[in-house]
């Protein structure tokens, strides 16, 4: 049997979980109205917080994943890359800029390539801070008084590596112009299943920064907002 995008089975006791959209770690009242009342109407002992800024409400039997999914309608990310981000200057009285604003704009550009060499993971702080931690993701932006910093290639795994800085204090259009170019690059040059971090080792940050800053050819056909 195929369940609905969203949808995990559990490994311990065969149930499901299910994690409703909520981009960046938001949930509105009518979403979080309806999870509660799927918790409440087929009594399940509740939701699970991940550390990527999600919910999963736990517990579901086979036969009610269907009629859970379509009652929250809007199941899973949006975007198939992991993004998360700070409250940034909207919500923490440190930030420097607008970490969510700033994440919609990021998944607008990771929406625009698919089949890449590996999972993306990118974390968005506010400030240097880094409550995001953006310096082992794979993307990391962090707002400066001026704009942002862009950093490439970290990782947060058995083999930690942090991230190379491809921009400092840089305005918004010109950081998303320049990640749009980096990860063309990674996209064309890694080999499959190669994470960024290890890509970076690799080739080395000079060549990155390279690529991503100078090179026209890369930038040819891509279209900058
Ligand atoms: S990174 Fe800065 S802006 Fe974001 S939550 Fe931490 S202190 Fe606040």
């Amino acid at each position: 049997m195929e369940y609905p995008f969203g949808a995990v089975n559990e490994r311990l006791d065969g149930t499901f979980s299910v994690t409703p959209r909520m981009p960046f770690g938001r949930l509105d009242a009518e979403a979080l109205e309806a999870v509660a009342d799927i918790v409440r109407r087929f009594g399940l002992p509740g939701v699970q917080a991940s550390t990527a800024q999600r919910i999963s409400i736990e517990g579901i039997p086979a036969g009610s994943v269907d009629e859970i999914v379509t009652m929250l309608n809007g199941v899973g990310n949006r975007c198939p890359q992991s993004i998360t981000a700070c409250r940034g200057r909207v919500g923490c009285k440190r930030g420097m800029q607008d970490t969510q604003a700033m994440a919609r704009k990021v998944e607008e550009v990771l929406m625009g390539f698919s089949q890449m060499p590996a999972h993306l993971k990118v974390g968005l702080s506010g400030c240097p801070r880094c409550c995001g931690a953006s310096y082992v993701r794979d993307i990391g932006l962090v707002g400066t008084p001026g704009g942002w910093t862009l950093v490439f290639g970290g990782n947060a795994g058995r083999k930690v590596r942090g991230g190379d800085e491809i921009l400092v204090n840089s305005l918004q259009d010109h950081t998303l112009a320049t990640l749009k170019t980096a990860l063309s690059f990674y996209r064309e040059k890694a080999k499959k299943g190669e994470r960024t971090a290890r890509f970076a080792e690799r080739l080395g940050v000079d060549a990155i920064k390279k690529m991503s800053l100078r090179d026209k050819g890369l930038r040819r056909g891509i279209k900058f907002k």
